[in-house]
């Protein structure tokens, strides 16, 4: 049985952060709840209030500017990011990692900051967004701060996140704007399913950037590569900084095994 909470819907951002400066640690804010459900259903979390992100006016665009780059908000769906003009032609990984993650359906509730901020180590928007150098935006009562990704994530579904803060949006660099980019990633099964390991890969100008998921407690970026990097160097770079644990989907050494010739193959893939 669901465990009892109280829905609170508020009105204006302001609205709901003075609900979590006062209430921040009795609830959970949520936008699609494709986690957050499953996880109070199965008595994970109880929180006495949960808070709708949806109701809150103004945090579902996505936009781009060429002084910012791309901004994701905290209710912005995969889908919607999927279908944005600029995430397509300009930033591709984004649109090929993120067909990736789970189904249509699914993808039509669940949000790009929602996987962020669950931090789960095999999290299809992770990777790719550390490849093209991504920010967290938090808000609070107290103001407004920025974080880098691959800190804000700081363990198996653990960040920086305090009790009385919301993440209002992304903001994606424009670094690698108009980079070339793959994502490979091996289920159990061919439908959709969580990712035992994944690797994301972009090139962008004389650089490559490679992330890894599932194969350690956060995804790794590994430190940019040049170019004409060869293909042994990446891999041993990768086994150096993944620590892959044997689970009930997947041994360690099939992971480290899959992460070289994923490795391999987008090397190939990935146009130059
Ligand atoms: C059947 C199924 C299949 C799935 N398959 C995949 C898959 O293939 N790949 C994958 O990566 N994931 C998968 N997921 C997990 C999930 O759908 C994604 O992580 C999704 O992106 C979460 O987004 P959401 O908006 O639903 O998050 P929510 O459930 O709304 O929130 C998730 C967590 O983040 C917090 N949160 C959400 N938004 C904010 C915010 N703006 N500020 C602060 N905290 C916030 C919530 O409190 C909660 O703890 C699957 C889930 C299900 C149920």
């Amino acid at each position: 049985m669901l465990h009892a909470f109280s829905y609170v819907a508020p009105r204006s951002l302001d609205e709901l952060l003075a609900f979590l400066s006062s209430h921040g640690d009795d609830t959970r804010v949520f936008s699609g709840g494709t986690d957050l459900f499953v996880n109070i259903r199965s008595g994970l979390v109880s929180p006495q209030y949960v808070a709708d992100l949806k109701t809150v006016p103004g945090l579902r665009e996505i936009s781009f500017t060429g002084q910012e780059g791309l901004s994701i908000g905290a209710c912005a769906t995969v889908n919607e990011l999927l279908a944005h003009e600029t995430v397509c032609e300009r930033y591709p990984v984004l649109r090929i990692a993120g067909e990736e993650l789970a189904t249509l359906q699914l993808r039509n509730r669940a949000t790009v900051v929602g996987n962020i901020v669950t931090a789960s180590p095999c999290g299809d928007m992770t990777s790719p967004l550390l490849c093209l150098g991504t920010d967290v935006v938090l808000v609070s009562a107290r103001g407004e701060r920025r974080i880098p990704l691959g800190e804000f994530i700081t363990g198996v579904k653990t960040t920086q996140i305090a009790a009385d803060e919301i993440v209002s949006r992304l903001i994606v660099s424009t670094d690698r704007i108009d980079a070339s980019g793959g994502y490979r990633k091996l289920k159990r099964i061919k439908g959709h399913d969580l990712g035992v390991v994944a690797v994301a890969l972009v090139r962008a100008a004389n650089t490559m950037l490679v992330a890894i998921s599932s194969a350690a407690p956060t995804p790794v970026l590994l430190p940019e590569f040049d170019a004409r990097t060869p293909v042994a160097e990446i891999q041993k770079s990768a086994q150096a900084a993944i620590s892959p644990i044997d689970d009930v989907r997947c041994t360690s050494e099939y992971r480290r095994f899959m992460v070289d010739v994923y490795i391999r193959r987008l090397m190939e893939e990935v146009p130059a």
